[in-house]
């Protein structure tokens, strides 16, 4: 399986992406996770990649194009993965489109979150205060909901032109969304 899934910050993608790797046993793949290990780590990649996120704007395409085929070409990735924070741009898109491409596979589904925007603001500011994320104060997390609007929310028509959306109500307990996801997933062709 090669999943995708996407919503705006604060909509659970992280949570459910663990619940649907471990279901369909490939490995649930971060950039967001990626960068953060980075920047505690002091790499290079981190210090070019924090400026973007204390910001709440994107990291380069070239930087994280170049760390999400890094990741996909490991073992684990081999036969199969999902990607929890790319793409998040039409050039990234079309990256990932030559990579799965170049190894003969394609994407099955694209699993979107849906929720409601004010709930989304609360359980950011909530999630601020227990993880302590540099990218969680209420001006970052406004200019990180509107980066989302402008260049990711885009990219849900461009799948669902190919006919692989998977459109998940993510509002309620963590375990209806996650029973949502597998009650649909389960019926795409290749599950
Ligand atoms: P996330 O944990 O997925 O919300 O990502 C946290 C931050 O990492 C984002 O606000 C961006 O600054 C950066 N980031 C993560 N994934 C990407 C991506 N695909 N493209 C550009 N920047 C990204």
């Amino acid at each position: 399986m090669r999943l995708i899934i996407m919503g705006p910050p604060g909509a659970g993608k992280g949570t459910q992406a663990k619940f649907i790797a471990e279901h369909f046993k490939i490995p649930a793949i971060s950039t967001g996770d990626i960068f953060r290990a980075n920047v505690s780590e002091g790499t290079p990649l981190g210090l070019e990649a924090k400026r973007y996120m204390d910001a709440g704007e994107y990291v380069p395409d070239e930087v994280t194009n170049l760390m999400v085929r890094n990741r996909i070409d490991e073992p684990d990735a081999v036969s199969g993965f999902l990607l929890d924070g790319y793409p998040r741009t039409l050039a990234q898109v079309e990256e990932l489109d030559g990579m799965i491409n170049f190894t003969g596979h394609r994407l099955d589904a694209v699993v979107c979150l849906t929720v409601d925007q004010d709930e989304i603001v609360g359980r950011l500011l909530q999630r601020a205060q227990v993880e302590g994320r540099a990218d969680d104060t209420e001006d970052v997390i406004r200019r990180r909901q509107e980066v989302y609007l402008e260049q990711t929310e885009p990219l849900i028509e461009v799948y669902k032109q190919r006919g692989i959306v998977v459109e998940i109500d993510g509002m309620g307990e963590v375990s209806d969304v996650t029973s949502r996801i597998f009650e649909a997933l389960d019926q795409t062709p290749e599950s």
